[in-house]
């Protein structure tokens, strides 16, 4: 895996922010089929850092540009990834709706 989303490619982005997102008002389209275009940054952490977090309550990572590692652009709501030709058509929606 090389850590690039081809174009129709599912690209998990439903599940990754599902997993700890905040401000659910930012995932919901604001008309029927607008896409919800989220960018994800993807960081490398070590298992030192995770394990740290877990013993001290909630540690804060270090998120900065020298373990960053990628960014996805997908729409939350069809999964798919940003494309300019995608991004002209309306979102059709839950992939499995
Ligand atoms: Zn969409």
């Amino acid at each position: 895996m090389d850590g690039y989303v081809r174009p129709g490619q599912p690209t998990g982005i439903k599940q990754e922010i599902d997993r700890g997102h905040y401000r659910a008002e930012l995932l919901t389209p604001e008309r029927p089929g607008e896409h919800v275009w989220l960018a994800l940054a993807q960081f490398r952490v070590s298992a030192e850092t995770l394990r740290a977090r877990e013993s001290d309550g909630g540690a804060p990572f270090n998120l900065d540009r020298e373990n960053l590692a990628g960014i996805v652009i997908g729409c939350y709501v069809c999964e798919q990834p940003y494309s300019t030709r995608i991004g002209y058509r309306a979102c059709p929606g839950e992939p499995d709706a």
